[in-house]
């Protein structure tokens, strides 16, 4: 069942069986921007995912009208094959007529916005990647262990059926998952985060490597503001208007780095209320609030936490539960702040792809699909 996924690790290529759901066949679903970095993603946990299975691709015009495997050639860069079911599928272009409810969205940003609304008008239920609907008052930006409440957003949208729902962008989430149990036991009231992002957070060809391969680069485009806006929506409240932002200040650094996978980064919160390393790890360790739902994507445990002195690291932590977990370590008390701890997490998977198949079992779950 198991697969090799990339050159340097051990990935599933699905998170973990847990069964049909209520025995029913895999539902048929799509993905939009199918032949890029994260659409690539998609198609391979979504191989032999229990309750979606790929039915439709599209693209943009350069690939529409071939097969899959035709149209991604040697962009492929993963190292399980292209699924037989998936190379032959014809690739539609963007904005063809689709059949499948649920779409998911790997659609670079200057098209998404546009192209998924044309599709949630059309009565699809959109999973999105792209940053284009994240802060949008009334579009779900959904971590399920974190704040699958914010689905009920889905009801006040004006799609006709449709919808559009997001996951956060591919550093955030790791930010946000630490920060989570955290928040909600002693809550958080500010934070500084330095990032050493992986290159394939790039998407495809990304960063020149005569410019990436033995040096940082101290300046992601965007990448900042959407860290600190990101986090204050999905740690904030439901409330009338939307969602009632947490509060938190927070002050991001991002850098490239020469990493082929995963997103490093060095955290330090102030706390609103003091507490003791051994409180603070027990809330972290007991971090497990989808335990009993069966999501096929969920990891049993969504955050590990290594003692050795030196870690985590991309190359040694980054698979942890099929790329779904993110790691941290390095907990320890911060002279300016409160605690300082490091976070690691798959940018591909927990970050793209796999963050859009949970939100939408999770949906599935919420009787939404
Ligand atoms: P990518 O490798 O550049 O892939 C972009 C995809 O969009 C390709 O399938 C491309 O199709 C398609 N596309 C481009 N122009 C189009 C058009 N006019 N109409 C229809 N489709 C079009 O990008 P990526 O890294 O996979 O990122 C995809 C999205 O996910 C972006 O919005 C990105 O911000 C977000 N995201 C990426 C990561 C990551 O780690 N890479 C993480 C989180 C979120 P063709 O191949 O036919 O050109």
């Amino acid at each position: 069942m198991l697969a090799k996924s990339r050159a340097t690790a051990t990935v599933s290529k699905r998170p973990s069986q847990k069964g049909r759901q209520n025995g029913r066949e895999p539902l048929p679903v799509a993905v939009l921007g199918a032949t890029g970095t994260v659409g690539q993603r998609f198609i391979q946990l979504l191989e032999e995912h229990p309750w979606f299975h790929v039915s439709e691709v599209m693209a943009s015009d350069q690939s529409a009208g071939k097969s899959y495997a035709e149209a991604v050639g040697a962009r492929w860069k993963l190292t399980t094959r292209i699924p037989e079911s998936v190379a032959r599928l014809k690739v539609r272009g963007p904005g063809a007529a689709l059949k499948s409810s649920i779409l998911f969205s790997a659609l670079d940003a200057s098209v998404a916005g546009e192209l998924e609304e044309r599709y949630a008008r059309a009565g699809h239920l959109v999973s999105s990647n792209s940053r284009n609907h994240r802060l949008d008052p009334l579009v779900p930006l959904v971590i399920p262990e974190v704040n699958r409440d914010h689905i009920e957003l889905l009801d006040r949208q004006k799609f006709g059926g449709g919808g559009i729902l997001t996951n956060p962008n591919c550093s955030a989430i790791v930010l946000v998952m630490a920060l989570a149990p955290l928040h909600r036991e002693f809550g958080v009231e500010s934070l500084i985060v330095t990032t050493f992002q992986a290159t394939s957070g790039a998407g495809y060809p990304g960063v020149p490597s005569l410019d990436i391969l033995g040096n940082v680069i101290p300046y992601i485009p965007g990448e900042e503001p959407k860290m600190e806006a990101e986090t204050n929506k999905i740690l904030g409240r439901l409330g009338a208007r939307g969602i009632d932002s947490a509060g938190i200040a927070v002050s991001a650094s991002c850098h490239r780095v020469p990493v082929l996978d995963g997103h490093l980064m060095a955290i330090s919160v102030k706390l609103g209320r003091k507490t003791s390393l051994k409180l603070l790890l027990a809330a972290l360790r007991g971090f497990r609030p989808l335990r009993r739902m069966m999501l096929p994507s969920a990891p049993e445990e969504p955050i590990q936490i290594r003692d050795e002195e030196d870690r985590p690291q991309p190359r040694l932590d980054l698979d942890r539960a099929s790329g779904m977990g993110i790691t941290l370590g390095r907990v320890r008390p911060c002279p300016v702040l409160d605690w300082k701890f490091d976070a690691l997490g798959h940018n591909t998977i927990r970050g793209a792809a796999g963050a859009a198949i949970l939100n939408a079992e999770l949906l599935a779950h919420a009787g939404r699909i």
